[in-house]
């Protein structure tokens, strides 16, 4: 018997830590044939056509002291920003305008930040587009006020596992993580989560400990993405992410979520050209173009100062190297004058 034909049976059922494990490190011939079966459940699933996202920076202050992240507070080199409503909704008349139908809102963890999100989420619902958000950890209220005013979904990352490392490297308990992230499905939105892969301390059990905890969490959205040292931050020595076990967990998550949006990060892009493309090509279903205007967007540094900004170009690019299409997009609309 091959490699293939051995590894079959586990392939599309890797339920046990073992296979779990064994997959993760997989090469040649056996990552090829995972990387098929990740594609062949995406399309049985029929989860074929690549979401598209747009994604608004809309401020970078953060409480939060994550240790792989530039615009932690301790980072004094970093100018902060925060946008008004008025910037947001000229950036998502932009967004719709490209027939894109989610915007999604990023930040820090900034609650200084809130009664301006809450205004923007409700302006930008009057686009009729569906509203993301990933703002970090709030209490359940402020969870259940984007509901009404009108967020459909929310991305929540437990970054890893290990509630060592992540005390150690976030610096709040991975617990209160957990319970944002359940808050956020008790209220009504749908879930985003994932891992940064790369961290320092983490081993294979903890990656496999991951992709167990995203199936605890049920999540709508999951994500693995490499870890990418940032200036100016106590990682930023570091190497970057292993790309062979980021997109072998891409892999795993799709045969495991076979419904799930899976993003193909821009950070695979940042470590290798063609990044993207391999995401898609393990089972990734989602891209997210960046329409944070350039001022702003280089103060955003969460991927490095030199990050890869995903632009629709490149998105389509990539879309059409892996074979697939654009999920059915609205037709781009004039939208400017339905915010006045
Ligand atoms: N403040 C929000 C959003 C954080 S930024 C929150 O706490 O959820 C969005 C994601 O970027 C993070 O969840 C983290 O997974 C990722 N990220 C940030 N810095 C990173 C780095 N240096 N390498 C890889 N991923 C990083």
């Amino acid at each position: 018997m091959n490699a293939y034909c051995e590894a079959r049976p586990v392939l599309f059922q890797p339920t046990e830590r073992a296979d779990i494990s064994r997959l993760l490190t997989c090469e040649g011939e056996e990552q090829q044939a995972l990387f098929q079966a990740a594609r062949a459940a995406r399309q049985a699933a029929g989860m074929d056509a690549v979401k598209l996202r747009g994604v608004i920076e809309l401020s970078n202050y953060c409480q939060k002291t994550c240790d792989y992240c530039a615009i932690r507070p301790q980072n004094k080199e970093m100018i902060r920003y925060r946008m008004d409503v008025d910037t947001i909704l000229a950036i998502t008349a932009e967004i719709v305008a490209e027939g894109i139908t989610t915007v999604f809102l990023q930040s820090g963890q900034d609650p200084k930040s809130d009664a301006m999100v809450l205004e923007a989420i409700r302006r930008i619902r009057q686009a009729d587009v569906n509203v993301l958000l990933n703002l970090g950890e709030k209490s359940r209220a402020t969870y259940a006020r984007y509901v009404e005013a009108g967020a459909d979904s929310y991305i929540l990352k437990f970054e890893t596992s290990d509630p060592v490392l992540y005390q150690n490297i976030v610096g709040t308990p991975l617990a209160k993580r957990l319970e944002c992230a359940r808050w956020i499905q008790d209220v009504g939105m749908k879930l985003g989560t994932g891992n940064i892969i790369g961290l320092p301390g983490q081993t294979l059990d903890t990656l496999v400990d991951d992709i167990l905890l995203a199936q605890e969490l049920q999540p709508d959205f999951v994500s693995s993405s490499p870890f990418i040292p940032n200036e100016n931050t106590p990682l930023e020595h570091l190497g970057v992410g292993d790309l062979q076990l980021t997109l072998n967990s891409i892999a795993i998550c799709r045969l495991l979520f076979p419904h799930a949006l899976i993003p193909a990060v821009s950070a695979l892009e940042k470590i290798k050209k063609g990044g993207q493309l391999m995401g898609l090509n393990a089972g990734a279903n989602v891209l997210t173009i960046n329409f944070t205007p350039k001022d702003f967007r280089d103060k955003y540094a969460i991927y490095s100062k030199e990050r890869f900004v995903v632009s629709l170009d490149h998105a389509h690019a990539t879309i059409a190297a892996a074979g697939l299409r654009p999920r059915q997009v609205a037709n781009p609309v004039e939208v400017v004058s339905s915010y006045n």
